[in-house]
């Protein structure tokens, strides 16, 4: 799904799936310094397995880790998440069980 989403330098368009999605989180996190992502000592945190982005991951595992870091984010209010306004964060599409595609860029034409 191409969207907009907050990179190193600004705004980029990327094709993104959960597993990127939670990649690009974590990058986001550390400032974009993937050596930090690698070395994270933050294991309680809910996208820690998945901050490689590689590698075999189970994909309903990933899903809910997802949703345990935007719970987190908003301070454990489901509804708060609901009401997310942060469209350009990474993991806004799938903050909740279903894919929310109102940010999906649509007239992307792949070359
Ligand atoms: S999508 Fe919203 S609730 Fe989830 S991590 Fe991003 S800013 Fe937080």
């Amino acid at each position: 799904m191409k969207v907009t989403i907050l990179g190193k330098n600004g705004l980029k368009t990327v094709d993104l799936n959960r597993r990127k999605a939670a990649r690009e989180r974590c990058l986001n996190c550390t400032g974009w310094y993937h050596k930090e992502v690698t070395n994270c000592t933050f294991t309680d945190c809910p996208l820690y397995s998945f901050r490689s982005g590689r590698g075999k991951q189970n994909a309903k595992t990933r899903s809910k880790a997802i949703r345990e870091y935007c719970l987190w984010c908003m301070d454990g209010q489901a509804a708060e998440v609901t009401k997310c306004t942060s469209k350009d964060c990474s993991l806004f599409s799938y903050r909740q069980t279903k894919t929310d595609r109102s940010i999906e860029i649509n007239s992307y034409r792949k070359k």
